[in-house]
C-alpha cells in the first residue's frame, strides 16, 4: 500500500507567510557561489545541497491521511483542508477512483474542514462511507455543513454519495485491508486506527496527550501496536510545551520517542504541526528528536516530519 501526506499541519491550516518567502529566498542567495550558477549541473547540485526546510516548505493544510491499497481501495483518515489536494490528484488519475472510506479521528475544525471542497461528493454517481465509533456522529458530520456556515448543505448536496458506518469492536475490512481503531486522551475524545494490508501496518495516531495506559504491554494495547512498521504520531510539542500545555490533548515529540521505543517501532513521522512554527523550526524539532533518540539508544528509529505530498510506499 502507498500512505500519502495531504495535509500534516495541526489547530488550523497555516500557510507559509510572504516574510518566510522573503527569509528563504534572501538565505539561498546568501548561499550561493558564482561557480554554483555556471552549468544547469551545478545548479542542481546546488539546490540538492540545500537544507531541507529551506528548499521547500513542509505544508500548511490541515489534518488529511490517505491509504492507498494494492487493490486501489481508497482509505481516507480525516478530512482537513488536505483532503482537497487529495480530491485534485485523484481528478488527475487516469480512472479516477469514485469509491471513498474516510474514517474520522474526532471532529475538531481542522480535522473536518476540507469536506465541503472534496469536489467527489458533489458527483451523485461517487460514494463516500465515512466511519467512526461515535454514537450519532451521522449527524455531526452532516450537521457540520450548512448556511450560515456554508452556502449549501451537505445533507442536500453529497448526501445520496454518503453512508455512515458505525464502529463496533472488531476491526472493519476495506478491500484488501483491515481497519481498527483504539481510543485516546483527547479533549471531547478522540481514536487512532490501524491500517494493515497483508502483513504490513500503519498507524494514525494523532490529537492524542500520550499517557502511562498507552505504554502498557496489556494483549489490547499488543494488538494495536504490536508489528506496524511505520506510526504517524502528534508530535506538537517540545517538553516544556507539553508540560505547560497539560491536558490540551497533544504529546512532545521526545514523548512520541518514547512510546515508539517501547512498542518496537521503526519508523515515526511527527505529525500536527503547531500552526506557530516554521519550517526552520519545525527541523530543529525534528533534529532534536533524532537527538533524543540516540541518547535513548535507539539508533535503529528513523524520525522524520510529516511533509504535504510525501508518499510512502509500505
Ligand atoms: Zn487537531
Ligand atoms: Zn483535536
Amino acid at each position: 500500500m502507498k500512505v500519502r501526506f495531504w495535509g500534516v499541519r495541526g489547530s488550523i491550516p497555516s500557510p507559509i507567510t510572504p516574510d518566510e518567502i522573503r527569509r528563504k529566498i534572501a538565505s539561498v542567495v546568501q548561499r550561493v557561489r558564482p561557480e554554483d550558477l555556471e552549468s544547469p549541473t551545478n545548479r542542481e547540485r546546488f539546490l540538492a545541497s540545500l537544507p531541507p526546510w529551506l528548499f521547500g516548505t513542509y505544508g500548511g493544510n490541515s489534518a488529511c491521511i490517505e491509504a492507498r491499497l494494492d487493490d486501489n481501495s481508497c482509505i481516507i483518515l480525516d478530512a482537513g483542508s488536505g483532503i482537497r489536494e487529495l480530491a485534485a490528484a485523484v481528478a488527475r488519475e487516469t480512472r479516477p477512483v469514485t469509491e471513498f472510506h474516510v474514517f474520522v479521528t474526532h471532529f475538531h475544525y481542522d480535522h473536518l474542514q476540507g469536506l465541503p471542497f472534496f469536489t467527489p461528493g458533489y458527483n451523485p454517481s461517487t460514494r463516500i462511507t465515512f466511519y467512526s465509533p461515535i454514537e450519532g456522529f451521522d449527524q455531526i458530520i452532516l450537521d457540520h455543513m450548512k448556511p450560515p456556515y456554508f452556502p449549501v448543505t451537505m445533507r442536500d448536496t453529497m448526501g445520496s454519495s454518503c453512508r455512515f458506518v458505525l464502529l463496533e469492536n472488531e476491526p472493519v475490512r476495506i478491500g484488501s485491508g483491515v481497519v481498527s481503531w483504539r481510543r485516546h486522551k483527547h479533549p471531547g475524545g478522540a481514536v487512532a486506527y490501524r491500517v494493515s494490508e497483508g502483513d504490513r501496518a500503519f498507524i494514525f495516531s494523532t490529537d492524542t496527550e500520550l499517557e502511562e495506559s498507552d505504554f502498557q504491554k496489556t494483549e489490547e494495547n499488543s494488538a494495536f501496536f504490536g508489528g506496524v512498521e511505520l506510526i504517524i504520531l502528534d508530535a506538537q510539542y517540545t517538553l516544556g510545551e507539553a508540560i505547560d500545555k497539560y491536558d490540551w490533548g497533544h504529546s512532545s515529540f521526545s514523548l512520541g520517542v518514547d512510546f515508539v521505543t517501547a512498542w518496537n517501532i521503526d519508523r515515526m513521522y511527527m505529525y500536527h504541526h503547531d500552526p506557530l512554527y516554521d519550517d526552520r523550526r519545525l527541523y530543529k524539532n525534528l533534529q532534536s528528536a533524532r537527538w533524543y533518540a540516540r541518547n535513548l539508544g535507539n539508533t535503529e528509529l528513523e524520525v522524520y516530519l510529516s511533509e504535504e505530498g510525501l508518499e510512502v510506499e509500505l
